[in-house]
């Protein structure tokens, strides 16, 4: 069998090899093959989806974009948002992204949701960027609103339940009214997070709402108060008393932006109406004839039960791939489904093409292959209800190394 050279192989970026075979790299600038994995971002189904939430709740939007974009690129997606209205911000956890979106560029409300060191405050502040926090700040809290000339932003977490950071509620009152006495501090929101467990859920809203409602009777402004996050938007007014009150003054949703639902019945429940935004592709980098009782992969895990077409793809765990792909998973290559067989392994994949009973294999190397996108059959909802992924680890484990485009 001949693989058919592709006209994308002619589009291969140079080398910057210099004369003399030594390679100048001072930018760490990344070469690429054309056979690469890339993930692509769908500006118009985010656009769409932000609408949709906007539509639900009519609150604005605090969009939870951490984890490096959920896999789409973090500077990439807030490009999208930077524009539309519905946005009121975004929450990241590593500071790193929180400083990478501020040199980028975008101007929005900017929370960092994930730990930092004091010393840092003065940084964060310089760059707009609002600290959640649940411990009383050091004397770097003064340093830093002193050097600006001005407060310090924070949102401040509460545990309602959650039981992982926040002032646990009951101290949370004490803990609020000894920050409003720090002229260093602007209070600028409020915050907590659902166990999601749906019962429960209205039990922590209940010891948040309190909380808030004593606060504000005590006098200074609180800022906003924020809760809900996708889980929250896709259960929509089920249950006593209905969605209304979980919204607050502004929501927090992550997944929902990116159009994925986190359990599939929510797909089909009608209370918002998503397009996934995010897609994972590469190019089929080798195709083979296996003959009967021949074998492919480690420990020999596929044996082809007669001669078959297999197609070796070059994308595997060490991209982001979950493991369990390989138990039921199919991708996308010239509109066709075909199974992943063998294992995931670092960089490989391996799916199975039809029986080669004399003609020419339907898959030739270049093809495009999609692992997942937005189309049925291939969404990260698709894929997981096929093999038990979870549609987490499809999206936030993709390597940032990977290249990002958006379409
Ligand atoms: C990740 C996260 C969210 C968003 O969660 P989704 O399930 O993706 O909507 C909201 N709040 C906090 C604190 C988070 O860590």
């Amino acid at each position: 069998m001949k693989p058919t050279r592709r006209a994308f192989l002619g589009a291969v970026p140079a080398l910057p090899l210099a004369a003399g075979g030594r390679a100048p790299h001072p930018e760490h600038a990344r070469v690429q093959s054309s056979f690469d994995p890339w993930v692509e971002l769908n500006a118009a189904n985010v656009r769409h989806n932000v609408a949709e939430i906007a539509r639900l709740t009519k609150r604005p939007i605090l969009a939870v974009i951490k984890n490096n974009g959920y896999g789409a690129g973090v500077v990439e997606i807030a490009r999208v948002l930077e524009p539309l209205d519905a946005i009121h911000g975004y929450a990241v956890v590593k500071i790193d992204e929180a400083v990478r979106l501020r040199d980028a560029g975008l101007r929005k409300p900017l929370l960092l949701m994930g730990p930092f060191d004091d010393r840092q405050l003065q940084n964060l502040a310089a760059r707009d960027v609002m600290p959640m926090i649940y411990r009383q700040p050091g004397k770097e809290l003064e340093a830093a609103a002193g050097a600006l000339n001005r407060p310090v932003k924070v949102h401040v977490c509460i545990d309602t339940g959650l039981g992982r950071v926040g002032v646990p509620y009951r101290d949370a009152a004490a803990f609020v009214s000894d920050l409003q006495r720090r002229s260093a501090a602007a209070l600028d929101g409020v915050m907590m997070t659902f166990t999601e467990d749906p019962e429960f859920d209205r039990e922590q809203l209940a010891r948040f709402t309190s909380l808030c409602d004593s606060l504000a009777a005590a006098g200074p402004r609180i800022g906003s108060r924020h809760a809900a996050s996708s889980f929250t938007l896709f259960q929509g007014s089920q249950g006593a008393g209905g969605l209304k009150p979980f919204l607050l003054d502004m929501v927090r949703p992550g997944m929902a932006i990116f159009g994925v639902y986190s359990e599939l019945p929510f797909r089909t429940a009608g209370v918002l109406d998503l397009r996934p935004a995010i897609a994972l592709r590469t190019r089929v980098v080798y195709v083979k004839r296996l003959p009967k009782g021949e074998s492919a992969g480690y420990n020999r895990a596929y044996v082809a039960p007669r001669d078959m077409w297999v197609a070796t793809l070059p994308v595997g765990h060490a991209d982001g791939v979950p493991r369990v792909l390989a138990k039921g998973a199919k991708v996308r290559i010239g509109g066709t489904l075909y199974p992943i067989v063998a294992s995931v392994s670092a960089s490989h994949m391996i799916v199975e093409i039809g029986p080669a009973d004399g003609g020419q294999p339907h898959v030739n190397v270049g093809d495009p292959v999609t692992i997942f996108d937005w189309q049925d059959g291939s969404r990260p909802e698709d894929i997981s209800a096929a093999c038990g992924a979870s549609v987490y680890d499809l999206l936030m484990h993709l390597n940032p190394a990977l290249p990002r485009t958006v379409s």
